[in-house]
């Protein structure tokens, strides 16, 4: 026999089991952003590898070890898309979304990286972002971290996830701060861990968002970007704190916090949780006023997030109420030709009727002892038997499969009364 073709490591399928996870996730995500005015974006998968690499910077770990990027059949060369900023920006810029006017956006979808496959990370990875342009903030800064955390509630994963907050500050206080960095860093090199080494000149603020442990004790002594803010910054992240203190969203301010991305800049922030191991970051975001004009287009103020469903899911559970919504109302039953031939199209007129029906026909015949195996089996209420008893007496007979319930005998004709009543 010839050897089973697997998937690619760390890109998972989502099977039966798991998908009404997945949709609860995202009618629940889908609600909040009507319930917000955002509008829905979709973009390609694909794009040109010049887009990331412009806009998430060369020294970046996705830039330089995580894209998926190949030629096509032309000699271009395309990448996987990473993430769904970059790809926003170009698809709102390339539509003229972006002159004289504000937006605010929302996508979902898969997300490519090549790192190393482990709980909570993953090759093909899926995230819902949300993107806002031509607001500059800090309200904006605001409405979206309580969107964020509004989500949570709505999930019922409040308690497991804290906002981390922290502003970059202008440009120019970044330049400004990373020479008084890197002389830091300097002053303790060999202390510096191989990543860090090659950072120090090329992304220095990137070492303050080290992993190593090893690390931890340098950073922490290590000069703070929120004393070096300009002075706009500063008063814009006080507004925003002010904010979030009078809606009552908790929050720390993470002086680290700086994000992998080259593009943000001022508010950035992060919601963590200490459920999910050393992948505990479920949601990310800032603002990233700086990357529209990085790209070819007039400078346009942005502030987006995105977080990862797959980190999510691990969060949460699914009501209960929610996890009957799947469930089957009807299994039908049908013994011999003669029921088939009247069954199919009956199931059809039901379903007519009553819409919000789920009715499964069984297919394939069978005994009455193996269809009923298969109606207990398929997780619905009742089982609806038509044979040739029933055809010749015009009904149908009702079996309860959960209940503890005598059998019922239902004209064929009143079945669409009996069904309206039940589900
Ligand atoms: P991390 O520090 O965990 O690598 P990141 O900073 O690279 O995250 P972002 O680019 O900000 O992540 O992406 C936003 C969110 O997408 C993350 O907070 C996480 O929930 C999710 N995410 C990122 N990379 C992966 C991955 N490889 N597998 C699963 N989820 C991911
Ligand atoms: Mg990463």
């Amino acid at each position: 026999m010839a050897k089973l073709i697997q998937a690619i490591r760390g890109m998972n399928d989502i099977l039966p089991e798991q998908t009404p996870y997945w949709q609860y996730v995202e009618s629940i995500f889908r609600q909040l952003m009507q319930s917000y005015g955002y509008q829905e974006i979709r973009m390609p998968i694909v794009e040109n590898t010049a887009l990331f690499k412009r806009s998430i910077g060369e020294v970046t770990d996705i830039v330089e070890k995580e894209m998926y990027t190949f030629e096509d059949r032309n000699g271009d060369s395309l990448t996987l898309r990473p993430e769904g900023t970059a790809c926003c920006v170009r698809a709102a810029m390339q539509h003229g979304m972006l002159h004289n006017q504000t937006q605010r956006l929302w996508y979902s979808g898969p997300m490519f990286r090549h790192e190393r496959p482990q709980k909570g990370r993953y090759r093909q990875f899926h995230q819902f972002g949300v993107e806002t342009f031509g607001l500059a903030g800090p309200d904006i800064d605001a409405e979206l971290i309580l969107m964020s955390n509004r989500l949570w509630q709505l999930l019922g994963m409040g308690d497991d996830v804290v906002l981390e907050l922290n502003s970059l500050g202008s440009s120019e206080a970044r330049q400004q701060y990373r020479e008084v960095l890197v002389k830091y860093f300097e002053a303790h090199q060999p202390e510096l861990d191989e990543d860090s080494q090659r950072r120090l000149h090329t992304n220095p603020l990137r070492i303050l968002d080290s992993k190593n442990p090893d690390m931890q004790r340098l950073n922490e002594n290590a000069p703070k970007l929120i004393d070096h803010l300009d002075d706009e910054s500063k008063q814009e992240f006080e507004t925003l704190c002010k904010i979030l203190d009078d809606a009552g969203v908790n929050y720390k301010i993470n002086p680290r916090l700086v994000r992998g991305l080259d593009y943000y800049s001022k508010t950035v922030f992060e919601w963590v949780t200490d459920k999910l191991g050393a992948q505990g970051t479920v949601c990310a975001g800032g603002r990233f006023d700086g990357l529209v004009e990085q790209l070819g287009g007039k400078a346009t103020p942005a502030m987006g997030f995105a977080l990862g469903l797959e980190r999510l899911i691990e969060l949460i559970e699914i009501p209960q109420d929610k996890q009957k919504e799947n469930n089957l109302d009807v299994y039908f039953v049908l013994m011999g030709d003669a029921a088939i031939s009247k069954g199919i199209p009956l199931a059809e007129k039901w379903r007519s009727a009553l819409p919000g029906l789920k009715l499964q026909v069984n297919c394939g015949g069978g005994s009455i002892k193996s269809q009923m195996k298969k109606a207990d089996k398929s997780g619905a209420e009742v089982a609806f038997i038509l044979g040739d008893e029933e055809i010749e007496k015009n009904v149908i007979a009702v079996k309860f499969l959960r209940e503890k319930k005598e059998q019922e005998i239902i004209e064929m004709d009143n079945i669409p009364g009996y069904l309206s009543k039940k589900i």
